[in-house]
């Protein structure tokens, strides 16, 4: 199996607290990420250690393209996905006590696995309604989140085929 560049050790950075390392990623295939087109992911990774046993973790400039079917006529369409800052911590131990709104993961073997990380991101973008260029201009025109009026925008778009 390949190994994941979204696997990094960081035994380096877990010597000390104020560490950095910085990983750039690009076309990065991820499995798990549903409809991910083939130009993959791309963005920078930065990782900083609190001391020897936390870090911070921060995505930055994620871009990616989604292609899915739109909501309402089922064509396929691309999505782009931009995540400006995307920010989580790692420890090599998560205390249940603490619960503090930050997510966290865990530091297994001195190597953290920001996959988990990612699609949290890209989900985060994803919009509540998936509709492609026509249908976005469509529901521009008209005010159509009525269930029915949803039903007879397809009656329409059948017949008029
Ligand atoms: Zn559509």
């Amino acid at each position: 199996m390949k190994k994941s560049k979204f696997q990094i050790n960081v035994s380096d950075l877990l010597i000390s607290g104020g560490k950095k390392d910085e990983i750039t990623f690009e076309n990065e295939s991820l499995e798990e990420l549903e409809n991910l087109s083939k130009d993959g992911i791309n963005g920078t990774v930065i990782i900083q250690s609190f001391d020897n046993w936390s870090l911070l973790v921060n995505l930055k400039n994620l871009t990616c393209t989604i292609v899915e079917p739109c909501d309402k006529c089922t064509e396929s369409y691309s999505r782009e996905v931009f995540v400006p800052k995307y920010q989580a911590k790692f420890q090599i131990q998560i205390d249940p006590e603490d619960d503090e709104d930050d997510e966290t993961y865990l530091i297994e073997n001195e190597n953290i696995d920001i996959q988990e990380m990612i699609l949290n991101a890209v989900r985060l973008e994803e919009p509540f309604s998936k509709l492609c260029t026509n249908c976005t201009k469509d529901s521009l025109d008209t005010d159509e989140d009525d269930e029915d009026e949803y039903e007879s925008f397809w009656l329409w778009n059948v017949q008029f085929r």
